[in-house]
């Protein structure tokens, strides 16, 4: 008797099991509607602008050197922004990185032949470089290859300033190759000019842009060799030194720098992230380098990249995307001078309890979204692969084997570590200069990949990896 049922009330029981049934099956839709969410978070990025408001924010702060109060301001901002975002927590990683001082003294001129006498030299010293010590006098020697230091003798070099001149080669397709080649002489060029008895080094700066403002950037010294003050000179004015020690070899340069590295100082690594609803104890880190240069404001280096990975946070929780795993942003402190902050983390997620699952890096500038390198098992690859038909939508054409980043190297066992790759053409006309502004950030582009880095973060959250 309990179990049969009046004709009108199987009919109501059927319309009830058929209603849960259906409604059951629309969340499961919604839920894995991949373009649709792809379309909602691109759509959101591109209105709503958020990350490229919060640029303009950073940027007023103004450039991010290690150690300095800038970065300390910058790192009281971002503490802000992730708590109004409304993460499920927020703290800071507590890193011991070098410090360095520029100091207001920073320039050189022409000395001899009398013809170019008084004319100034646009020169910025390398980041870590010793001072002059007043102002330092000297005859310069051109090194066009910086393979060809190896060529010099002691006697041709002994005194003088090594101008290391190799240019970059615009022949290569991809920046970053051009760049890995001549960044040698920015750091090495000091170890390789005192090897020879030389005083100071003259670098080209490493820019595809052929203006006359110097890119900076990090030098080395080594512990056997003595240390000379290192110093980049802008573009044009390495094609003029050059040009006049070809009509003259006995070319006279002076050069005043009061830089000086100031042992260590406190900074921070910030993070901050939504946790997982299902798998809390497996987490998807997306992040960048908080430090800059102090040239311009690291807009593209690395200010807006930090930003993009800052606005996954913020898309998951507007857009209530409830991720299955844990997404946390990591603004690594000190990757421009050390990667200490990099390392720091490194060690705190080789100890902790929960699992690394994967990582995402944004630290190629902000421009129009072309793919995602991935460190990773062929098999895992594939399957983010057939992610693609969602991810193309946001202007990402390929996913393949590649370098991911250099904060997120030092994580180790995760499923896969992933380079976030926007198109390399205009990178590095910005690139550790004063040419990298706010101003130089298109919203659109940045935007874009925003949005491509949050629906990899969140496909990766709920569909899991190999
Ligand atoms: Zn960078």
């Amino acid at each position: 008797m309990l179990f049969k049922l009046k004709n009108s009330e199987s009919r109501i029981l059927l319309i009830i099991l058929s209603v849960i049934f259906a409604s059951s099956s629309i969340i499961y839709a919604q839920k894995y509607d991949y373009k649709h969410i792809a379309d909602s978070v691109l759509n959101y990025s591109l209105s709503e602008r958020a990350g490229y408001k919060w640029l303009r924010e950073l940027c007023n702060i103004g450039p991010r050197l290690s150690g300095t109060d800038n970065y300390q301001k910058a790192t009281d901002w971002a503490v802000q922004k992730f708590t109004e975002i409304g993460c499920d927590s927020v703290w800071l990683q507590t890193v011991k990185v070098p410090f360095w001082v520029r100091g207001e003294k920073e320039s050189a001129e022409i000395v001899s032949p009398e013809k170019a006498a008084g004319r100034k030299l646009s020169i910025a010293s390398l980041g870590g470089s010793i001072g002059t010590n007043g102002i330092l006098k000297a005859k310069v020697i051109e090194v066009s290859n910086f393979d060809d230091v190896k060529n010099l003798s002691p006697s041709e070099a002994k005194g003088k300033i090594l101008f290391f001149n190799e240019p970059f080669d615009q022949s290569e397709p991809t920046t970053f190759r051009s760049y890995g080649k001549a960044v040698r002489q920015r750091g090495n060029g000091a170890i390789e000019a005192a090897k020879l008895g030389g005083v100071a080094a003259l670098v080209r700066s490493v820019t595809s842009k052929p203006d006359n403002v110097p890119h900076v950037g990090m030098m080395r010294y080594a512990d056997s060799v003595m240390q000379v003050p290192a110093a980049a000179i802008g573009v044009e004015d390495a094609d003029y030194l050059s040009s006049l020690l070809k009509s003259n070899p006995d070319v006279e340069v002076s050069i005043e720098m009061d830089c000086s590295p100031m042992g260590e100082a406190d900074s921070y690594n910030i993070i901050a992230q939504v946790n997982g609803s299902e798998f809390p104890d497996e987490v998807i880190v997306v992040g960048g380098h908080f430090d800059s240069w102090d040239k311009g404001h690291g807009a593209h280096d690395d200010g807006a990249p930090c930003i993009q990975t800052m606005e996954v946070l913020h898309q998951i929780k507007v857009l209530n995307l409830k991720p299955k795993r844990t997404i946390r942003c990591v603004l690594f402190a000190n990757e421009e001078s050390g990667l200490r902050g990099a390392v720091e983390y490194g060690k705190y997620a080789e100890t902790a309890k929960e699992k690394h699952y994967a990582a995402i890096e944004s630290d190629r500038g902000v421009f129009t979204p072309r793919g995602f390198n991935i460190d990773a098992d062929s098999m895992v690859i594939a399957e983010m692969q057939a992610w693609l038909p969602y991810l193309n939508k946001l202007k990402i054409d390929w996913i393949r084997k590649g370098s991911s980043g250099a904060d997120i190297s030092r994580i180790k066992n995760t499923k896969a570590l992933i380079g976030y790759v926007p198109d390399d053409q205009r990178y590095f006309d910005f690139h550790h200069s004063a040419n990298d502004v706010y101003q130089s950030v298109n919203a659109r582009e940045m935007q874009y990949g925003t949005a491509a880095i949050t629906l990899l973060a969140y496909l990766i959250s709920q569909e899991g990896l190999k």
